[in-house]
């Protein structure tokens, strides 16, 4: 008799949802918390030039001195911290929740948060245990001790600031849950590059603590390159796990030359907040709409019937993101990405549009 997923599959893993990707094609694409704009064109031919000379027969080189060189100096990682690189900082997460588990060792997150953490720590066999925010979207630091108690986590993820609540926590409250955790914290900063904030500097004052960034939202999200920063004797332990050629020679190639191309990324980043002012702004005068300030390169807004308003944006061409039915203190929530200035205009006529339908 052949074997039927019952039979083979985990019920853990049969009971996850795939991480939804809908498609995009011929949409202004707000969903992803994308960079909008291109590389320059001159950039684009030295990236050009650089793959036509890549060694593609060989292995790419898995410990990528240059890159994690590049990487200190543009983050200004302190001394003394180590770097371990991912495809894509899902990848980090991943190798972050194979790792920590002791039998029965949870991994704790705040809700609503970046839905991978739930989802690899389940896949990972990990139970997550998650803590909701207060319905201001600040940390509840009494239910997040108790928690951190109740349950001695393993492993804690902070999105700072977070997603897709799109605030920064109060950093006073989380060096309270370092120094209550029993184990580790990472700090995810996938959203740096439009929040100014980082826990970085206070690596060496807390020794259970670790950092993680992604290039991705910063205009990279295809060439998939995540860093997680910490001390030495972490990072040493996570490297076994990376698949040893986790990062490909193109991902490693394309970053370093952007990262040494002066300041592309950091300026498109200031273009793309100065346009969160705007729509910030524009949205908060569109009537029965509640948008939330925003650190990072989208906005969280709330309107009443929310399904109809995201299914009418996209019979007009703009695909944005729902999380109406994800958790209690998303209800009638929608997510918006910061896109160009012609984007977010097209997206504000279509929601003008759609409420007055
Ligand atoms: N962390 C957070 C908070 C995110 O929102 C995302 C992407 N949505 C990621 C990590 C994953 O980023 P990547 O795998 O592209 O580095």
């Amino acid at each position: 008799m052949p074997k039927t997923p019952e039979d083979v599959i985990r019920d853990e893993v049969r009971a996850l949802k795939a991480y939804p990707v809908p498609d995009a094609t011929g949409m202004v694409k707000l969903d992803a918390m994308e960079n909008p704009y291109p590389l320059p064109p001159e950039l684009r031919g030295r990236i050009a030039r650089l793959v036509e000379q890549a060694a593609l027969n060989r292995y790419p080189d898995p410990s990528a001195p240059a890159l994690k060189e590049r990487l200190r100096r543009v983050f200004g990682v302190p001394d003394g911290v180590e770097l371990l690189l991912g495809n894509g900082s899902d990848e980090l997460i991943q190798t972050l929740a194979l790792a920590i588990r002791k039998p029965g060792a949870a991994v704790l997150g705040v809700e609503p948060s970046f839905v991978m953490f739930r989802m690899i720590a389940t896949a990972a066999g990990a139970p997550y245990v998650g803590v909701d925010l207060r319905d201001d979207y600040s940390l509840d630091i009494e239910k997040l001790l108790g928690a951190v108690e109740q349950h001695r986590p393993g492993l804690i993820f902070i999105a700072y600031p977070n997603n897709p609540t799109g605030n920064l926590f109060d950093a006073g409250l989380i060096e309270r849950v370092i120094e209550a955790a029993p184990g580790l914290v990472v700090i995810d900063e996938a959203y740096h590059g439009f929040a100014g904030q980082s826990f970085l500097p206070r690596l060496a004052a807390y020794p259970n603590l670790l950092v993680m960034r992604t290039l991705s939202k910063l205009g990279l999200a295809g060439i998939r390159l995540g860093v997680l920063m910490g001390a030495e004797r972490w990072i040493r332990q996570l490297d076994k796990l990376r698949l040893p050629y986790n990062v490909n020679t193109l991902t490693q190639l394309i970053a370093a030359v952007v990262l040494e191309y002066g300041s592309v990324l950091t300026d498109q980043a200031a273009a793309i907040k100065l346009e969160r002012g705007r729509l910030l702004g524009e949205l908060r005068r569109v009537p029965r709409v509640t948008a939330y300030p925003s650190d990072a390169n989208f906005i969280l807004f709330r309107v009443s019937e929310a399904e109809r308003i995201f299914d009418g944006l996209k019979r007009r061409g703009v695909l944005i993101k729902s999380l109406h039915g994800s958790h209690r203190l998303l209800a009638d929530c929608l997510r918006v990405t910061v896109g160009t200035p012609d984007e977010n205009t097209a997206f504000l006529t279509a929601l003008t549009q759609t409420l007055n339908a």
